[in-house]
């Protein structure tokens, strides 16, 4: 039987349902939960990100600023913009945008966001909470996959779970966050040894690594619910053929634009797994939705008007 594909876009409208809400009764009370979101220089697919950020926000009535430093802004100046952001009362949540440019010393300016107001759960305060079970801001990737799997009844405390990728923003909570609400979690990554036969432990993995289709279907417990965090652009047509022969809407797609965006599972995979998130279409749409609850967040924990249930540091 094919796998049951995770919808993440019917998701994220969900849960951004239950955020508007949320804003409006806030607004009535005199708190309109506020975002900034700073874009150094003109790169497009930063430009792109940023705007859908914005444009989240105000559909569901968050208040938003886009901050547009040139491209020869310095540390300084940037430490400056960030301090300035941490007094602002309006101010929730702030995000810079990655990457800077190579001159700004980027983990300067992350470690100077206010832990309070930091929505995309980079500060080591924060990583402390997560890993500490404190109420605090998680990074929103991670969240959003903890969504779906909550929100499609996929069992997670006993469960196996296993997570390719170790990175501090993707791999790493996404562990925590699953060890949070009682899995039993392994954490692979480039040096793991027999990949394949470990990944195939898990009632749930999840693939964070950034190699297009490299998760084949010798990695997957039939049955298992499989999590596809990647996002890679495939435009080698012999890559494109190995994954997506015969997929007529994906040939469609690779012969208009000369790529196709794709995860980091094979779609063999959904031959083989019980339950499955597409690429594009599946973790993506999360990311925002969950950023927008943790501005919300922030504007609650700050004003302290407690959390949304939803992003608790369990995870849960
Ligand atoms: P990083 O490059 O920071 O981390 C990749 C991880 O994968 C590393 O831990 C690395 O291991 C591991 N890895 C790489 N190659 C292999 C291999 N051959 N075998 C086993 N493990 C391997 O990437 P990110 O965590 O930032 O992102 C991962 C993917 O998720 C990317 O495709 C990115 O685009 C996507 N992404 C998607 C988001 C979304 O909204 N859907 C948001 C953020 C990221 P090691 O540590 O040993 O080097």
């Amino acid at each position: 039987m094919p796998a049951t594909i995770l919808d993440g876009q019917k998701i994220a409208a969900e849960i951004k349902a239950e955020i508007a809400e949320e804003v409006k009764a806030l607004t009535a009370l005199g708190i309109r939960p506020g975002l900034a979101a700073v874009l150094v220089g003109t790169d497009p697919a930063s430009e792109v990100y940023v705007r859908s950020k914005v444009k989240a926000c105000e559909a569901l009535g968050i208040y938003s600023e886009k901050i547009t430093p040139a491209s020869n802004v310095t540390t300084e100046e940037m430490l400056e913009l960030v301090a300035d952001l941490n007094r602002r009362d309006n101010i929730d949540g702030i995000l810079v945008q990655l990457p800077l440019p190579k001159h700004v010393d980027a983990k300067a300016v992350l470690l100077a966001v206010s832990p309070e107001k930091d929505v995309d759960g980079f500060h080591p305060m924060n990583v402390g909470n997560l890993s500490t079970q404190r109420p605090g801001l998680v990074p929103c990737t991670p969240l959003g996959c903890m969504e779906i799997l909550k929100r499609s009844k996929i069992p997670i405390a006993g469960s196996n779970a296993v997570v390719i990728g170790r990175s501090d923003i993707v791999g790493k909570p996404i562990a925590m966050l699953l060890l949070n609400a009682n899995a039993t979690v392994t954490v692979c990554h480039s040096k793991t040894k027999d990949l394949p036969g470990v990944s195939r432990q898990a009632d749930i993995l999840i693939a964070a690594i950034g190699r297009a289709g490299m998760v084949t279907r010798d990695f997957v417990k039939p049955g298992a619910a499989v999590i596809d965090v990647g996002m890679n652009r495939v435009t080698d047509p012999a890559e494109f053929k190995r994954m997506f022969a015969g997929n007529a809407k994906r040939e469609q797609d690779f012969a208009a634009k000369g790529s196709t965006l794709m995860g980091d599972v094979h779609p063999e995979v959904a031959e083989v797994a019980g339950a499955i998130t597409p690429v594009p279409g599946g973790v993506g749409p999360l990311t925002i939705a969950m950023l927008m609850s943790n501005t919300v967040k922030a504007a609650k924990l700050r004003r302290g008007a407690g959390k949304r249930a939803t992003t608790t540091a369990r995870g849960e």
